[in-house]
């Protein structure tokens, strides 16, 4: 027996959660502003409701995915009374402190909210191997876990429904520093001929290397020491000029690596010139300039 679910926002990424639930034989119910983006999952056997109020009235359980979330408060706002009894799970990226507003608001109107960050693209939706970060109670997220499955692999960090909102932007962090550091390394060996499609295998190679020492440093910045016993920050210091040097012989922009010597150098001045290279959390910390 599969629940009912609705699904309120129906853009590249709405789109593809309906479809998801369609896959997994969740009878659904889909809202979306403009009309005709409904029509495809229709086809496919979606209720296509005609109002907001319609579709929340449909479902137990709500998935909005909107542009931001003034769009979904001035969707939900004019149909609130409709929440009552309801679990709305918001899949709109946002801050924490919106997701914690929002979180306030729907429980103001009845409602059980969970708060979720999507951490892959359309594709990658309905895929097991994609993590959907959520909180909120944990106890609604174990209730709804089956469903949520349909979408991917969901995770449940916290009863505090700001965690989703604030992982999705650690972790996008992540994913920019990392695609910004491949596309500058592809444009180094790039200068030398080398195709992006030689170089990106050992990069990704690389990269497990790297999750490894990302591994192993985490226990230090939890204890907040830094025995530097593989590799300092002096000696890396002394290692991203040869970064710097090839660079710019070669024309490629360097303001990445000149960022990255520069926190290191501020690591060093605060005295963990001798420390692993997590000691350089002690100068990103909003304290660090104090210590
Ligand atoms: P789209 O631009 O494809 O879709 C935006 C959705 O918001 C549409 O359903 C659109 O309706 C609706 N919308 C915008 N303005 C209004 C409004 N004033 N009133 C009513 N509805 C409105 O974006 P995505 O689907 O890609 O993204 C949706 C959310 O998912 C965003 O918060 C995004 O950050 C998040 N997300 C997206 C990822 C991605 O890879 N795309 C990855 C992870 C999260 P209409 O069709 O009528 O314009």
């Amino acid at each position: 027996d599969h629940q009912a679910v609705t699904v309120i926002g129906l853009g590249s990424m709405g789109s593809e959660l309906a479809s998801a639930l369609l896959d997994r034989g969740h009878p659904t119910t889909v809202w979306n502003r403009t009309v005709e983006k409904a029509r495809p999952l229709a086809d496919r056997g979606a209720h296509p409701a005609t109002t907001p109020r319609e579709a929340i009235t449909a479902s137990p359980l709500v998935l909005a995915c909107v542009l931001d979330y003034e769009v979904l408060r001035s969707v939900l706002e004019p149909v609130a009374e409709a929440l009552a009894g309801k679990v709305l799970v918001n899949l709109t990226s946002g801050s924490p402190e919106q997701a914690r507003e929002m979180a306030g608001w729907v429980r103001s109107h009845g409602a059980d909210y969970l708060d979720g960050a999507i951490m892959t693209t359309p594709p990658g939706v309905g895929s097991p191997e994609m993590m959907f970060l959520y909180s909120g109670p944990h106890a609604v997220f174990e209730a709804h876990r089956p469903t949520l499955a349909a979408l991917g692999d969901p995770l449940h960090l916290s009863d505090d429904p700001g965690m989703a909102s604030l992982y999705d932007a650690a972790l996008l962090g992540l994913m920019w520093s990392t695609m910004t550091g491949w596309l500058h390394g592809t444009a180094l060996v790039g200068a030398e001929k080398t195709p992006a499609t030689a170089f990106t295998p050992i990069a990704v190679r690389w990269l497990t290397a790297v999750a490894g020492f990302l591994t192993a440093y985490a226990p230090q910045v939890d204890a907040g020491r830094y025995p530097g016993d593989d590799a300092t920050i002096d000696v890396q210091i002394a290692a991203i000029e040869h970064l710097l040097h090839a660079a710019e012989a070669r024309g490629v922009d360097n303001a990445l690596p000149e960022l990255l010597k520069s926190t290191m150098e501020r690591a060093k001045v605060a005295g963990h010139g001798s420390d692993s290279f997590a000691g350089v959390i002690e100068v990103l910390r909003k304290s660090g300039d104090q210590q």
